[in-house]
């Protein structure tokens, strides 16, 4: 399918791995121009180059940490943008009797106020030429609490909760806003996760994939191609009629009938 999108230009957030480079390489596929952004440079600019030699569009690499202010200057002096994927790190885990209000700010900074101050930087330009694209990358967790991450829990349903009014009022602009949802997706982060476990329990690695395999329906971890493939979808011309939407992409792991 075209999705007609060829030629747009897209701030694809924390994108030199993981399931920000899934997003940026669909993106790339479709067409579109990229600004792309981590805080590592050398894995930000391997994965730019490559993505320049496949698909041939323009891709400019921001090393930066987009968490702070100087690291969203940074990318946004590269618009305007026709299209807005945020994304950044998620919070560690730990017990609800762990964390202090430093801790809680910090998390709130980087999943909730970050793509906030993004949006409010994009979302008038994308209004004035009546068309823009704007997809954050949240979590299964404001579906279904993970226990363990409950920092991650408060900040992305606080995002949840900003999308949800703000989609409506832009979208008579031709401005969309929707979240993707991820569940378990084979990723550096949930490596990082299964070798918690691994080590916790004394199992293997392969023992520790499998058990978390087995929780998902579909029988396996979603791979950052497909989640990749939605996200070029919610940011195509065709999806201009879905707003506002939480898309959970997780496999059926989480048990809800809506
Ligand atoms: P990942 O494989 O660890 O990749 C994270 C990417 O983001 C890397 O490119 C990393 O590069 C960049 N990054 C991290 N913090 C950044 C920051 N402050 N500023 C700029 N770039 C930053 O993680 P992932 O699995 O793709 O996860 C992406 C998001 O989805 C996270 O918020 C995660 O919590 C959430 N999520 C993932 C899963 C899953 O199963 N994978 C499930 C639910 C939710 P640098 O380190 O070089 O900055």
């Amino acid at each position: 399918m075209d999705l007609r999108i060829r030629g747009k230009r897209a701030l694809v957030c924390a994108s030199s791995k993981g399931l920000g480079r899934g997003c940026a390489e669909a993106l790339a596929e479709a067409g579109v121009d990229l600004v792309m952004n981590a805080r590592g440079a050398e894995a930000l600019e391997a994965t730019a180059a490559g993505i320049r030699a496949k698909s041939g569009v323009d891709v400019v690499a921001v090393a930066g940490d987009i968490t702070t202010e100087a690291g969203r200057a940074a990318v946004l002096a590269h618009g305007p943008f026709d299209i807005l994927v945020t994304n950044a790190g998620g919070p560690p885990p730990g017990m609800w009797s762990d964390w202090s209000r430093e801790d809680f700010i910090k998390a709130l900074d980087a999943n909730m106020l970050t793509p906030i101050a993004l949006m409010q930087a994009v979302l008038p330009g994308m209004m004035a030429q009546g068309w823009g694209r704007v997809v954050n990358i949240t979590s299964v967790s404001v579906k279904a609490p993970v226990s363990v991450l409950g920092l991650s829990n408060s900040a992305r349903t606080g995002l949840t909760g900003f999308v949800a009014g703000t989609a409506r009022q832009v979208a008579g602009k031709g401005v969309t806003i929707n979240n993707l949802l991820p569940g378990i997706h084979a990723t550096d982060r949930a490596v990082a996760l299964d070798q918690g476990v691994m080590k916790a329990r004394g199992i293997s690695m392969e023992e520790a994939f499998a058990e978390r395999a087995a929780t998902i329906p579909a029988g396996r971890y979603g791979t950052p191609e497909e989640f990749g493939a939605a996200c070029a979808f919610l940011c195509s011309q065709h999806a201009g009629f879905i707003v506002g939407q939480n898309i959970l992409l997780d496999g059926g792991a989480t048990n809800t009938t809506f």
